[in-house]
């Protein structure tokens, strides 16, 4: 028995499935969870020892690579004055500030602790400002796990093939109007129909959460229009996209501006972090300014704080992203020359540091093309992957990313190892 076997079993009889989060037990590829010992740079070990090169990055945060020193540095300074205040502190002004610089869409801000708690709020705050009940959100996007949002969802919601979920009441998604992404006549057919009803359309920009899937040309523009014209507020949620496919966020890649933004993931540094913001009006109807209660015991913790400021100050340096591109580029070229060798087709769909590898034919554009992949071949290549020391996230349905810790020789030898993984799928 090796010691993840150990821990999994011992973990099993008193955490849920063993794991705090369902994807992290490997039910969609078998094989038993890597409890991990310690992380560094691109790589991680595993509990017996083995090292390796990681692609899941804590999904998404890590992307100057794990126990970055600047951002550990900022921790320990900060832990040393304390790990929680519940008054305000610096901190979380230097935050904000930082965030607002990088996202001119955002006016104001509000740090909470999670991506969940950032769309939860924003919603709360969409439907108090508009007066309005209805929420529009895609199928296949997932926003967290708040109940609203939990109807047709990606990531660990699709993987489990879980319709909705057990214990979220017909009542909380009854004002939830699920569309296909990228298609406009859909939207538009729902604008028509309850467009004065429509409080917000909530998108991932580019979805991460059913792999990684990318606006058709105009898709976000036609967002921005329909949302404008019906008097509904547009939400990116770029919990995973901010500062993730530009320093700006999928809204300066494709240039919309959004009324309400929810962020996550990067901007913690590895703290649990979320943020949501956007106009000034709309912002300012969140408690103490207006009457929509939101609130965190934790919230804008200075730990957080810290870590935030130090993993965004980091994306700054110069020549940043044009090195995390050309990382990610090499990676998908070198993945497209493997994949000849499997048996089947094999879709590569990369945008900036977020890739996928779908066992289908393409171009998957939506939930109904990356439902149609073959989960078993993904299976297959993924334990083959980990296997040959390659972590990969451990599902189909999830985009893996790169981090600027890669270096070339690491890109390469995952290449490599595709190359012998491709062959088994
Ligand atoms: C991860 C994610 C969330 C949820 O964030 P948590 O911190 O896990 O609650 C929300 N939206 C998107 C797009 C995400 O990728």
């Amino acid at each position: 028995m090796t010691r993840s076997e150990e821990l999994f079993a011992r973990a099993q009889k008193v955490i849920p499935g063993g794991v705090n989060s369902p994807v992290r037990a490997f039910k969609a590829v078998g094989g038993t969870p890597r409890f991990v010992e310690r992380a560094e740079g691109c790589r991680f070990r595993d509990a017996d020892g083995r090292w390796y090169i990681d692609y899941v990055g804590s999904w998404g945060p890590m992307i100057h690579g794990h126990a970055f020193p600047p951002v550990i540095e900022a921790i320990h300074k900060a832990a040393t004055r304390g790990t929680s205040y519940g008054a305000p502190c610096e901190g979380e002004v230097e935050l904000a500030e930082r965030v607002i610089r990088l996202m001119p869409s955002i006016e104001k801000v509000r740090f909470v602790s999670s991506g969940t708690e950032a769309t939860m709020s924003a919603l709360r705050v969409a439907r108090g400002f508009t007066g309005r009940r209805k929420v529009v959100k895609f199928e296949g996007c997932y926003h967290g796990h708040a109940d609203l949002l939990l109807v047709s969802a990606g990531s660990g919601v699709a993987t489990l093939g879980i319709p909705g979920s057990p214990g979220v009441p017909e009542g909380t998604v009854g004002d939830t109007i699920v569309v296909r992404y990228n298609d406009v006549a859909a939207l538009e057919a729902v604008a028509e129909e309850h467009g004065a009803d429509l409080a917000a359309v909530i998108v991932e920009p580019v979805v991460g959460n059913m792999g990684c899937v990318a606006p058709n040309p105009g898709y976000l523009e036609a967002l921005r229009a329909i949302t404008a014209r019906v008097g509904s507020l547009l939400i990116f949620d770029e919990v995973m996209t901010g500062f993730r496919v530009a320093r700006g966020g999928a809204q300066e890649l494709y240039g919309i501006k959004p009324d309400l933004t929810c962020l996550g993931k990067i901007i913690g540094g590895g703290l649990p972090v979320g943020a949501y913001g956007g106009r000034a009006d709309v912002m300012d109807c969140v408690a103490p300014v207006g009457p929509v209660y939101q609130a965190g015991t934790l919230s804008g913790n200075p730990l957080a704080m810290a870590a935030g400021c130090a993993a965004l100050d980091a994306l700054e340096a110069d020549g940043f992203y044009e090195r995390l591109e050309a990382l990610s580029a090499r990676l998908e070229a070198g993945l497209r020359r493997a994949a000849e060798r499997a048996s089947g087709p094999v879709t590569l769909q990369r945008v900036g540091s977020m890739i996928t590898a779908f066992f289908g034919p393409g171009p998957i554009v939506d939930w109904p093309s990356a439902k149609a992949c073959d989960t078993a071949r993904f299976g297959r290549f993924f334990n083959a992957m980990l296997n040959r020391g390659i972590y990969l996230p451990p599902a189909q349905f999830e985009a893996a990313f790169v981090s600027i810790a890669h270096t070339e020789a690491e890109i390469d030898a995952t290449v490599d190892a595709a190359a012998e993984a491709f062959a088994t799928a």
